[in-house]
């Protein structure tokens, strides 16, 4: 029996989140980052790199289908997405259930995170397991990536790890002008934007980023029990289409776990503290 080890999240210092560790499956340090695949008592297996929660197979599916679904349903006919990062394959998973989606760039950094997933959460990497033809799983940095296009997505979704490392480029407003150039004129591009409870600052920064490129930005939030004080925040970017005026598909693929039609629009139904976030307050 491993013994009784625990592992807390990098996170902010002053905040961290304890699990108990039952089994410690894999761990090594690739080109890009440190990488722990390790089995907890309370969220069951789970990825960690550079010492931050990454996923778990207990609550993955509230991430994946927030950052997914939204954008996706808020697109009268989203046919080409990119995923940037998402090398676990949750968020390829859900975007993969669209039918309506033609294909599908999947872009991450490192190839181990690919390798690992399919090996230790085949729930999670289901899509890489047994990839659909829309489906083109490349290997790269995403901000190069991206620079390749013009005008040709629909929906760019930035599954990205912290802003430290390889992902510390994709929070910058080169990356978003290069995400501007890449979606169509109506195209929508969201990002993991952190905590807005114990990354306040940075929340503000992307979205005062994020509006120096696109003419409208929403942040909406979703529950993530594994993250930093369990409210994370998305923060969508658009060219035309607004999610809290604009009328959403209403051809969701069913069944979900944590998406509805409701949360649709009261995900963008900010509390105070958080509008004062985004004043920068
Ligand atoms: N999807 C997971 C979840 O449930 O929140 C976490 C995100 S995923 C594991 C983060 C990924 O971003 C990592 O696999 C990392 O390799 C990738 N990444 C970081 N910087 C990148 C970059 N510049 N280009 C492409 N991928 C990058």
């Amino acid at each position: 029996m491993t013994e009784e080890k625990t592992v807390t999240e990098w996170g902010n210092p002053a905040t961290g989140l304890t699990l108990k560790i039952t089994g410690v499956l894999h761990e090594e340090q690739t080109p890009y980052q440190h990488i722990q695949i390790v089995d907890t008592l309370q969220y069951g297996r789970m990825m960690i790199l550079d010492g931050v929660f990454q996923t778990s197979v207990k609550d993955e599916w509230m991430y994946h289908e927030m950052i997914a679904h939204v954008p996706l349903m808020l697109h009268p006919n989203p046919q080409r997405v990119l995923i940037i990062g998402g090398g676990d394959g949750g968020c390829a998973r859900e975007v993969c259930r669209h039918a309506c989606v033609t294909s599908i760039d999947l872009c991450d950094i490192d190839q181990r995170v690919y390798d690992l997933s399919k090996e230790y959460f085949p729930s999670i990497a289901s899509a890489l397991l047994n990839p659909p033809e829309k489906l083109h799983v490349h290997t790269g940095d995403g901000i190069a990536f991206a620079k390749q296009f013009e005008d040709y997505y629909d929906v760019i979704i930035i599954d990205c790890s912290d802003p430290v490392g390889p992902g510390e480029g994709l929070f910058t407003r080169d990356f978003y002008r290069s995400a501007f150039r890449a979606l169509k004129k109506d195209g929508i591009l969201v990002q993991q934007s952190e905590s807005p409870i114990v990354q306040q600052p940075l929340v503000h920064a992307v979205y005062e980023a994020m509006g120096d490129v696109f003419p409208l930005v929403r942040m909406y939030y979703s529950h993530v029990p594994i993250y930093p004080a369990c409210m994370h925040s998305f923060m969508m970017a658009s060219k035309k289409y607004d999610p809290l005026k604009d009328e959403a598909r209403t051809d969701c693929p069913q069944p979900m776990k944590y998406y509805n039609r409701d949360i649709q629009k009261s995900a963008f139904v900010l509390p105070e503290f958080v509008k004062e976030c985004l004043r920068g307050n």
